[in-house]
């Protein structure tokens, strides 16, 4: 059956066809593509067609599709049964592995996806600091807990919902949103609500609204912002964890966060993801304190050997790093040049290997500069991408995540293809 068919089928079962909205390719139109396997960098439709992947199922799969070495070790854990819903010594192991990367996490609770992880790390701030508001910035997605879903980016973002239907406005009255890199608008926020704030939660570098790198020292900012105020400073690092460096973005900007959420990579493409900070706040979580928060299949052992070996692979040197942030750079030189050519306003956003493209003449710092590009433009870049064999995300407002499998040819291919494009404009 080609897409089409797989589709029209899909969606007499499926809400749209798809179990998470950006698949469906609202945003740039046309069908989505069906997936039969992956393996290294390609990914293979049902009818056989490969495509270079720089999704990477949105960036769990930092080693490439079917690393040999994590299909092994899973291999061998299936033996051992799926599921027990008791303590394992290989959850115990994956902790160890965080604390050992991430230095000032001192307690790490492994949950069942980023949604998960973000809104239990908000119940924490709230129930160790007993306040409720909390700050969030336009354009960061933290998954689709009801108080999040406020100016949220990514999937809400590209199909330009508002107001989600079914939050509440109990569950959203609590929810302050200032936009991305802004903090005076920070600063504001917490004058108009002083001593009721429990968190500051970001993205460090935002991966849903395009790639947004912070600017002017925005997370140095927000740290001594926080420590005055006496406010839980959350990062999500569910894309950026252990993508942009073994310590994430903690690490390559130096700075630590009280809380940190993981997920993606941890769980190297299992549904995994995880919370955990400093000691004295991660011990108000239950059974060690009130905060309550619980998980049938949480620390599952196929997902924690699926995500130590990935883990393991990482940190077993810098060379996977070396390598995703060199063809990543690459990529970005390329296009760069390919969209010079004709003089075509582009703004290429590049954080190791995240990158995104935005057609604007303007740098994109926040929401409102993404939303203001050339969307249109990005469709058709996107389509053609498509036909001829690369498979980027279906949406400007998702970064691009390159993988340890793409290498320079598949680099080249990419950009004969960009070129390709620019010519056809
Ligand atoms: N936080 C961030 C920064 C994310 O990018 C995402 C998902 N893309 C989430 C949280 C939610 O993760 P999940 O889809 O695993 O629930």
């Amino acid at each position: 059956m080609n897409n089409d068919l797989l589709f029209a089928e899909a969606k007499k079962h499926i809400p749209g066809g798809v179990n998470s909205p950006v698949r469906a390719f609202n945003s740039v139109g046309g069908t989505p593509v069906f997936i039969n396997s992956a393996k290294g960098a390609y990914l293979f439709d049902e009818v056989g067609k490969s495509y270079i992947d720089f999704i990477n199922s949105w960036g769990p799969m930092i080693l490439g599709h079917a690393n040999e070495t994590v299909v092994a070790e899973v291999q061998k854990q299936l033996q051992s049964s799926l599921s027990f819903g008791a303590p394992t010594s290989l959850e115990t192991a994956v902790a160890k592995l965080i604390k050992q990367l991430c230095p000032n996490v001192d307690l790490v609770r492994m949950v069942n996806s980023g949604t998960e992880a973000c809104m239990s790390a908000l119940r924490v701030a709230r129930g160790f600091t007993g306040k409720n508001k909390f700050i969030k910035f336009e354009g960061n997605y933290h998954g689709h807990a009801d108080p999040f879903l406020v100016k949220a980016g990514s999937g809400v973002a590209s199909l330009g919902i508002h107001n989600v239907a079914g939050v509440t406005k109990g569950s959203a009255e609590d929810t302050l949103v200032a936009p991305y890199n802004n903090l005076q608008a920070v600063q504001d926020l917490i004058t108009k609500h002083k001593g009721e704030i429990a968190a500051i939660i970001l993205e460090p570098v935002a991966g849903n609204m395009g790639c947004i790198p912070p600017q002017n020292n925005f997370l140095q900012g927000l740290r001594s912002i926080c420590n005055h105020e006496n406010i839980v400073l959350i990062f999500d690092e569910v894309m950026t964890g252990f993508r942009l460096a073994k310590g994430g973005a903690q690490e390559v900007f130096g700075v630590d966060a009280d809380l940190i959420c993981y997920g993606k990579i941890i769980g190297g493409g299992m549904p995994v993801g995880a919370y955990g900070g400093k000691q004295h706040l991660m011990e108000s979580v239950a059974p060690v304190g009130k905060v309550y928060q619980a998980g049938t299949l949480s620390g599952n052992p196929i997902a924690m050997r699926a995500g130590l070996t990935t883990l393991s692979i990482l940190s077993a040197d810098d060379s996977v790093y070396q390598h995703i942030n060199t063809v990543t750079k690459t990529l970005e030189a390329g296009l760069q040049f390919a969209f010079g050519q004709k003089s075509i306003p582009v703004q290429i956003n590049r954080v190791g290997s995240m990158i995104s493209i935005h057609f604007s003449e303007h740098p994109i710092v926040d929401f409102e500069s993404a939303a203001n590009a050339n969307n249109e433009l990005f469709k058709k870049y996107f389509h053609f991408c498509l036909q001829y064999g690369v498979y980027l995300p279906p949406s400007p407002f998702e970064t691009w995540f390159v993988s340890n499998a793409i290498t320079q040819t598949e680099i080249d291919k990419t950009l004969s293809v960009t070129q390709a494009f620019v010519a056809s404009l």
